[in-house]
């Protein structure tokens, strides 16, 4: 075991703030990798202030981060991926048991033995694992991503959350030329639902709450742009959705959504705010609607996801911070002014 620099909290209430975690030597299928940059999800916000506590509680203290991208310093002997000096990322899973039926299919994400990069049993040093707000991480080579070398690194920290949780779903509901797509909101996720569905070449409609982002979702390859708030603007799209991608962080009415897809139309919710949602039957049962949802991608589908953006020359829009504005950085998201995702350059942690 070594140490490492971390920024954690302490509490429901706490702000983040320096500490010092242990990591596991590598052992011999694993890669240690010093951090370059890690996004700022909302999950780490909704965990970090146990929001979530109804479904899984934050045990404390907490070091969130799931968007890593970093190089390798050190590989186990029987690592054959990587070698010192290489790129590498890490997104929300570290583990799963491999042998499950979920894991087999390539659904690393819906094994029941997962282990998240933050807030989830660690089974090599006991208590929670830690995620990447920190110097240097250690993971298995088969949760370990390829990086393409083409792009800006700190462009490419968000794909490994804010990417493949709205590549994987816009890919299942098969977001093909033709189809008319609906992102909803216009944060993290939602700007990345914005270029993958433009890239797959949908017609892509953003819905959003905040009117002075409408000429940066034309510009993220947005076709159209709703206010969500203007009731008229919203009456006109009634019926002719096949697709809403949900990515909404907070309590909002989801029935005006579904009013909107036509027959056999399907809205997925990938936002996970804390308190349940209501939903009358008619809002389904008129036009054999369905409503769903999706949770991050597997292993191999991040990876597709990742070359997919390097051929494309596609990255997050992103507001790199040092990590000492990471508790002012949390509160701009609680409203919504992000452009469109912050990522901490770690470098800003090594002079502390
Ligand atoms: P974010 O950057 O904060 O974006 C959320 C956006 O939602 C905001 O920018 C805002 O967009 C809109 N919004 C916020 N409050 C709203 C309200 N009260 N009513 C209507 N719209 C509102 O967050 P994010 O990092 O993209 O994450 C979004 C959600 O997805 C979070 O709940 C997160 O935990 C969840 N998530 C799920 C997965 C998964 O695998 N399913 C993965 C990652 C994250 P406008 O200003 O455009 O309205
Ligand atoms: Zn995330």
């Amino acid at each position: 075991m070594y140490n490492t620099k971390a920024y954690s909290a302490a509490s429901a209430t706490s702000p983040l703030s320096l500490t010092q975690i242990g990591r596991r030597a590598p052992t011999e299928h694993d890669v240690q990798m010093e951090i370059l940059f890690c996004g700022i999800c909302h999950s780490d916000v909704h965990s970090v202030r146990n929001e979530w506590s109804n479904f899984m509680s934050t045990t404390y203290p907490i070091v969130p981060g799931h968007e890593i991208v970093g190089r390798v310093t050190q590989v186990g002997s029987a690592v054959t991926k990587y070698k010192p000096g290489d790129l590498a990322a890490i997104g929300c899973m570290v583990d799963s048991d491999g042998i499950c039926p979920n894991c087999k299919a390539g659904f690393e994400q819906f094994c029941s033995n997962m282990i998240l990069t933050y807030n989830s049993p660690d089974k090599h040093l006991g208590g929670v694992t830690y995620g990447g707000y920190s110097d240097s991480i250690v993971v298995d080579e088969g949760f370990a991503l390829r990086v393409p070398d083409n792009l800006d690194l700190a462009g490419v920290a968000p794909l490994l959350c804010a990417g493949i949780t709205t590549y994987s779903p816009l890919r299942h509901w098969g977001v093909t030329p033709g189809k008319k797509v609906g992102i909803v909101g216009l944060g993290g996720l939602g700007h990345m639902g914005v270029k993958f569905a433009h890239a797959f070449g949908a017609h892509v409609v953003v819905f959003t709450t905040s009117p002075n982002k409408k000429e940066d979702a034309l510009r993220l390859g947005a076709d159209e742009v709703v206010v969500s708030r203007n009731a008229d603007e919203m009456q006109q799209h009634a019926g002719s959705f096949d697709f809403i991608l949900d990515t909404v962080s907070a309590q909002h009415d989801i029935n005006a959504y579904l009013n909107l897809l036509r027959p056999d139309g399907n809205v997925t919710l990938v936002g996970a705010p804390p308190n349940p949602l209501e939903i009358p039957a008619f809002s389904l049962i008129m036009g054999r609607r369905s409503l769903s949802g999706s949770i991050i991608g597997g292993i191999a589908e991040t990876q597709e996801m990742l070359d997919f953006c390097g051929e494309h020359n596609i990255t997050a829009d992103v507001e790199v911070i040092p990590i000492q504005k990471v508790n002012e950085a949390y509160e701009r998201l609680l409203n919504s002014d992000v452009k469109y995702r912050f990522v901490i350059d770690m470098a800003s942690l090594k002079t502390e």
